[in-house]
């Protein structure tokens, strides 16, 4: 659409390739279509950017427009130094890399300085010319008007070998039925960075768009390109090379996200290991301490109060003796479910180590940490551990004292357990 959501500032203007499929077009109603106009409107709606189609007939006329102030960005071209005598660049939208396409009864090529008899036609005003001209000065070059008469030229004997990205290749070769056509190359190194194209005087918009481009996932960027270029090729013709490509970069593609997720999920898999306690299934000793240290850093932050508990079982050495260890293991998962589920949401609850367990209680008082010491007492009391009596549990509260840390606050934690267990069963602070 011409038209992007409104934003905060002015409305930026830009001007597009309009005959650039399936990278960019302005359709017969004067839309901007296509992967470009996608991308860009993805990131001109995250910057909270408006953006306004300054349209032209051709890209030359885009790039005349540009330079005359008309439009203040380009929506998506490659960097290159004689565009950035008045243009900066965003980091690329899109990276796409550069094939060669000939006719079907070429040889492959592995090495474009070696075609040194062969005439290049490109359309004209491309980065790719500007580069070729000054990388491989054995090629003739000559240039079109539009990519269609390069690839028409190519078909028709009239040249050798044109360039295109892969993408604008696979869908070219496809949408218009070039059956003699092939892709039997690529040039390394030579990728399209697509970017977005910066007047200088309009620098300050850059920082914005980068930062919004820097939010679109592989995933969106795949999605949409898929939305505009299909690689299902379906005729007889000898595709081989061109599908191997294309299929290897989806695989590469795929077998990397893959990969990423696997290890993202292993990673997270470690951590969480790392941070449990495996009796219980509660947040062990070091996420407590990480906890702690971050609760604490938020409350001074947002000025809240923040209490701790600290529990101790009593006489749990008396459960070893009497019923054995194993025993004693179950008592201590009863306890930790009995804690989570009275403990309700807010509350951080772990175990602190041995038969002591500690709850983090954000933005709560001294006070209303002891009432939950004592539901929390209560609710041990009267589970059925099936010890033959009720397993009581003593309680120590301390809130945030101005800016004591993590040191002063489980201190007093500890005082308070301390009194509490002179006689048991009971919640002091
Ligand atoms: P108090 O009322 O003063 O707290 O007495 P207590 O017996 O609970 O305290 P003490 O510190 O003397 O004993 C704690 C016992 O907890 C000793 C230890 O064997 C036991 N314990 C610590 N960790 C575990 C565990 O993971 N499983 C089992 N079964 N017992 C444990
Ligand atoms: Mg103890
Ligand atoms: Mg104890």
């Amino acid at each position: 659409m011409a038209e992007f959501a409104p934003g905060l500032g002015d409305t930026i203007s830009f001007c597009v390739d309009p005959d650039w499929p399936p990278y960019e077009v302005i359709n017969r109603s004067g839309t901007h279509e296509g992967i470009a106009a996608d991308l860009l409107r993805l990131a001109a709606d995250r910057a909270g950017l408006a953006l306004a189609l300054h349209p032209t007939r051709d890209w030359e006329e885009s790039l005349a427009a540009s330079r005359r102030g008309d439009c203040d960005i380009l929506s998506f071209l490659n960097q290159t130094p004689k565009r950035e005598e008045w243009l900066v660049f965003t980091q690329p939208l899109f990276v796409d890399p550069n094939v060669i396409v000939t006719r079907e009864d070429h040889p492959f090529i592995a090495d474009l300085a070696a075609e040194t008899d062969k005439t290049l036609v490109l359309p004209a005003g491309t980065s790719i010319e500007e580069r070729v001209r000054r990388d491989f000065p054995g090629l003739k070059v000559i240039t079109t008007e539009s990519e269609a008469d390069s690839f028409a030229m190519v078909s028709d004997r009239k040249a050798d070998l044109t360039i295109r990205s892969l993408t604008v290749a696979v869908y070219t070769i496809k949408k218009e039925g070039w059956f003699n056509l092939k892709v039997s190359g690529q040039i390394p190194g030579y990728e399209n960075r697509l970017r977005v194209g910066i007047r200088k005087e309009r620098a300050e918009l850059r920082p914005m768009l980068d930062r919004a481009i820097a939010t679109i996932t592989p995933q969106e960027r795949n999605q949409i390109a898929n939305r505009h270029v299909s690689i299902n090729v379906q005729t007889a013709i000898d595709y081989t090379l061109l599908r191997n490509l294309v299929l290897g970069f989806t695989i590469i593609l795929a077998s990397n996200l893959v990969w990423a997720l696997k290890l993202r999920q292993a990673n997270a898999r470690l951590r969480q290991l790392s941070q449990t306690d495996r009796l219980t299934g509660l947040y062990n000793r070091t996420a407590l301490d990480e906890r702690l240290l971050k609760e604490i850093e938020r409350a001074q932050h947002h000025g809240h109060t923040l209490a701790v508990i600290l529990i101790d079982l009593d006489h749990f050495k008396l459960v070893n003796d009497r019923h054995g260890h194993l025993t004693g293991d179950q008592v201590l998962r009863d306890l930790a479910g009995i804690l989570i589920a009275t403990a309700g949401k807010g509350p951080i609850v772990g175990r602190w180590g041995g038969e002591e367990f500690l709850i983090l209680c954000p933005a709560t008082t001294a006070d209303q940490a002891r009432r939950l010491g004592d539901d929390l007492r209560q609710a041990a009391r009267r589970h059925d551990f099936g010890l033959g009596w009720p397993q009581t549990i003593s309680a120590g509260i301390a809130e945030l004292d101005g800016d004591d840390g993590t040191d002063g606050l489980l201190r007093r934690a500890d005082a308070a357990l301390y009194r509490a267990k002179e006689s048991r069963d009971s919640v002091a602070s």
